[in-house]
């Protein structure tokens, strides 16, 4: 699902599902039934984030699924190899998938001179449908090099933790949230001021959820890896590396990624770093010892 559906589709139908329920409950069937003829509306806001979605869309079909697999292992050196497929056994034990492939995280029709922010990202896709059950382990280029592989420990341990049965629960929580808490949201607030004010501060308390769980991941794999190799990767992630990325895109897409913008799935990078410092103070022994391995 992506960040339009998650962060304004679900929110607002919700929302306008509740307050329609309400105004029938009240009598006003008119403005009810205006109310549920517009829930098609956030149908735009879907329409424009699929097109701006800046997600991986190159998604091996299944009937090449081997070859590509054989083909992406050939490029990366056997130590970094061992790293991911570690990873995929533990994502593999986690979910219960039926594999866990590794994949290039890139996006469909980007390419540009300088720093490219997919390939410093990472991610895991539990089960996806249209692989017949498979998990997708998605490492960037940048992470798949023997120089940096001190970094990927460090992300794969964030991104493992995301993986993990109690942080699904969370996320599922979550999203349960996005739904039934908006609705309720509609539903009990007596005026459309009120309404919208409710929902603002529902929205703002699960992006702070959402960064909460970032932070968590980071604390695991600071405690796992050091908070050197996090400061590392969050230098490379700081937004004034990927000017000529943002440029890559067309006009209207950077004009919807204000959407993203506006509610960050992620915390700022200054606040990740101090996090992840805190972590090592707190933990210096264990990071130490691990760091080693
Ligand atoms: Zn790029
Ligand atoms: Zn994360």
């Amino acid at each position: 699902m992506g960040v339009a559906s998650l962060h304004y589709v679900l929110p607002l139908s919700s929302l306008l599902a509740g307050v329609a329920m309400r105004r029938l409950l009240i009598g006003e069937v008119p403005a009810a039934l205006a109310m549920f003829a517009a829930l098609s509306l956030p149908r735009v806001v879907t329409w424009l984030g699929h097109h701006a979605a800046r997600t991986p869309k190159r998604l091996p079909d299944p009937g090449s699924i081997q070859g590509h697999q054989d083909a992406l292992r050939a490029t990366i050196p056997p130590p970094v190899l061992r790293v991911l497929d570690e990873a995929a056994m533990v994502v593999q034990r986690q979910t219960r998938a039926e594999s866990v492939l590794l994949h290039d995280m890139r996006l469909a029709d980007h390419c540009h001179d300088g720093p490219c922010k997919p390939h410093w990202s990472a991610g895991v896709m539990l089960c996806v449908p249209n692989l017949a059950g498979h998990s997708l382990l998605l490492i960037g280029r940048a992470l798949r090099e023997q120089e940096t592989i001190g970094i990927l420990r460090f992300v794969v341990a964030h991104e493992l933790h995301h993986a993990a049965l109690g942080m699904r629960r969370i996320d599922l929580l979550m999203l349960t949230a996005q739904t039934i808490g908006f609705l309720l949201v509609g539903f009990l607030a007596p005026t459309l001021t009120i309404a919208a004010v409710g929902a603002a501060s529902l929205r703002l308390m699960l992006t702070l959820c959402s960064w909460v769980v970032e932070l968590a991941c980071d604390k695991v794999g600071v405690e796992a890896h050091g908070a050197e190799q996090a400061e590392a990767y969050f230098t490379m992630l700081s937004r004034g590396r990927y000017r000529s990325c943002a440029r890559a895109w067309p006009w209207w897409q950077r004009a919807c990624s204000i959407l993203t913008w506006l509610q960050p799935t992620h915390p700022p990078v200054w606040l990740r770093i101090w996090y992840c410092r805190r972590v090592q103070r707190g933990a210096p022994g264990r990071a130490t010892t691990s760091r080693a391995r």
